[in-house]
């Protein structure tokens, strides 16, 4: 980069470098001091949150990194769009029942997440999911709604289905969805015990094999759902019981995150088909349930990539309407109330995790000195003239040939041929000599197999005080991508190639995949920083998943988190409404079965004996011991402050 480039830099170029504008549908830009912002309702004039301010208010409160923001407007405002696009799609459609939609909380069961979307679903009666007993214990005392659905999904045992007949006592509209035949005898036993007639759904294995990381949800060999023949027999079954009128949700749900509009087309006319010849065989359903899937496009390339998406959530919302009403009007049945269940598309973008760069790791910058010295070994000098000689028309073949002599020496080194020295001299020359390849190599459009991974080998890695495995398990496990990008100093040119990496003792414990122009990048730019320069980053749309996946690899344990919510006659257009203090040393220990009073009591112990015998003075004693048990209470994560 030229010094012409740094200084006209500008926002946009950090717009363009870590594609804001197409991760950040409408909630994330960069403002004119070139700090990150949230625009929560996203108008052009509402409140504008800078993300800066926010954290300069976490530390007046003494919050440390790293830490969770949860905007809890986006949440607000995801809720609303969802439900209001539906509505407007079903108006202009002419579409005759209603779009009744659930949150499944198992994408984010955070009681203030759940709590938020009831609130802003309250005037649609959107209402919750549950996939196993302890959610449906949460959505029973949380979704009080009567004019909302309950839909039960999982595999269930009796206490789950008498927990679901509780809820009919309760009068909520509390949907069982069979997932297996034989649950159906098992509900069909409890409701008579509880004497409350059960409204029961099917979930039916769709033919169509949707694409994405998560299709084993579909096709022949999905886990979950009733074939046709199933269903048919679930039919009889009921009729044979005079329950028939119980039978009101048609589900499917082909797997989350469909990266590919046409499997959402696909499936539901195969969907809308079978409901339609249902209601023909006198099953007069209500509604049908198309499940989750709506997708996030987390790497903004508009794509069929495993972490984005060829479609938007408008065009989602009408394939479905449209597809079921075509349908039904072809088949002459009544056009049935929509029920989804989106998680993902609601809260990925509600949170993100912030946190420091503590330290730079790159032993290539400390160099060790190589003007020639007498008695210094001919590999030495080989490689001293390889970096002499490089210039743009030779860098290719020189740096292979100088990658052979490196190798070389490295095994004169293990003969005993080599001094410790000589191997430093020729360590420091060859990265000197790879740092020079590099710079030939961005001139150029092509570059061999060997130079392109130079640009891995010479990147930084900027270690950065927070777990993957605790706060994005999915860029671990599956290779999910995440936006990444610094908070502050976007008006300035970031300069320097790095990989990200955490705390743990894990080589695993990195981010090395990134985003970038329709490509995924093995390395990102950030900016140059001093000794004593406070630099943040931030990691976007971990609100779905990953907020309550995370495991504690390392006793890492859970996050601080701010709960901020906007308020436009606040200065700061925002205010934190709630901090929720992370997991002490003591929290993760006892999760892990240790009892913390007595490991203290451990420790003093020890320290008595000393004392006893003289081997420490009380005073230190006692200082020594508070100092642990202090310990104990304090933070998992670095504090270096
Ligand atoms: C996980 C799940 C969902 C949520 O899917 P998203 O793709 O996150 O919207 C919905 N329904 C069922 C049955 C699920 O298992």
């Amino acid at each position: 980069m030229t010094n012409k480039d740094k200084k006209s830099w500008t926002i946009d170029d950090s717009d363009k470098l870590y594609q804001v504008s197409q991760w950040g549908e409408g909630y994330f830009e960069i403002n004119e001091k070139g700090n990150l912002s949230v625009n929560p309702e996203r108008k052009e004039n509402g409140p504008r949150i800078d993300v800066a301010e926010v954290i300069e208010e976490m530390k007046l409160q003494g919050i440390s990194f790293p830490a969770v923001i949860r905007f809890h407007d986006i949440l607000w405002s995801q809720v609303v769009s969802i439900n209001e696009t539906f509505k407007s799609v079903i108006e202009d459609e002419g579409y005759q029942g209603k779009y009744l939609g659930v949150y499944p909380i198992k994408v984010n069961q955070m009681r203030e997440v759940v709590e938020e979307i009831v609130a802003a679903g309250a005037p649609y009666n959107f209402g919750l999911e549950a996939g196993s007993k302890p959610e449906l214990m949460a959505v029973l005392a949380y979704n009080d709604n009567p004019g909302a659905l309950t839909v039960l999904n999982g595999y269930k045992d009796d206490e789950y289905m008498r927990l679901a007949m509780l809820g009919r006592k309760l009068g909520r509209k509390v949907i069982v969805v069979v997932e297996k035949l034989s649950e159906l005898d098992r509900l069909l036993k409890i409701s008579k015990e509880f004497d409350v007639p059960p409204l029961i759904g099917l979930r039916c294995k769709m033919s169509y094999k949707s694409t994405g990381k998560w299709s084993d949800s579909s096709g022949d060999r999905a886990k979950f759902g009733l074939t046709v023949t199933e269903i048919l027999l679930a039919v009889e079954r009921l009729r044979q019981e005079d329950l028939l009128d119980s039978l009101q949700l048609f589900h499917y749900h082909i797997g989350s995150q469909i990266t590919d509009i046409k499997c959402v087309k696909e499936t539901i006319s195969e969907a809308a088909r079978i409901y339609a010849k249902l209601v023909k065989l006198g099953v007069d359903m209500r509604y049908i349930d198309v499940g989750g899937g709506l997708a996030i496009d987390y790497d903004g390339s508009k794509s069929t990539g495993q972490s984005s998406m060829n479609y938007t959530m408008s065009q989602y919302i009408a394939d479905i309407v449209y597809g079921i009403k075509q349908v039904c009007d072809a088949e002459n049945v009544r056009h049935p109330d929509i029920v989804s269940e989106s998680g993902r598309a609601i809260t990925a973008q509600h949170s993100c995790v912030v946190t420091n760069v503590v330290d730079i790791i790159d032993s290539k910058k400390n160099e060790w000195d190589v003007t020639p010295s007498a008695g210094e070994h001919q590999l030495v000098k080989n490689v001293r003239e390889f970096l002499g000689t490089l210039d743009q028309d030779n860098y290719k073949e020189v740096y292979d040939d100088a990658r052979q002599v490196r190798d070389d020496a490295l095994q004169a080194f293990k003969l005993g041929i080599l001094s410790l020295e000589d191997r430093a001299k020729v360590e420091t020359l060859f990265w000197k000599a790879s740092q020079r390849v590099l710079e030939f190599s961005r001139k150029e459009d092509f570059v061999s197999e060997s130079v392109g991974e130079l640009e891995d080998t010479l990147a930084a890695q900027y270690l950065c005080n927070f777990s993957i495995f605790q706060s994005a398990a999915d860029h671990w496990a599956i290779g999910q991508l995440l936006p990444v990008l610094p908070l502050t100093k976007l008006h300035q040119a970031p300069t320097r190639q790095c990989t990200i990496a955490d705390i743990t003792c894990d080589s695993d414990g990195k981010i090395s995949k990134f985003i970038g122009n329709d490509e995924v990048r093995r390395t990102i730019q950030l900016h140059e920083i001093k000794p004593g320069d406070e630099y943040v980053i931030g990691m976007f749309l971990t609100g779905a998943y990953q907020d309550v996946m995370g495991d504690m690899h390392n006793l890492f344990g859970r996050l601080n988190e701010v709960h901020v919510f906007s308020d436009d006659d606040d200065p700061t257009d925002f205010y934190i409404e709630e901090v929720i203090r992370g997991a002490s040393m003591a929290n993760v220990l006892s999760t892990m079965q240790y009892t913390p009073e007595y490991m203290a009591h451990m420790v003093k112990r020890t320290i008595g004996k000393l004392i006893k015998n003289g081997e420490m003075n009380a005073r230190e004693g006692v200082r020594l011991t508070d100092f642990y048990e202090d310990s104990l209470k304090s933070y998992t994560y670095l504090d270096y402050n």
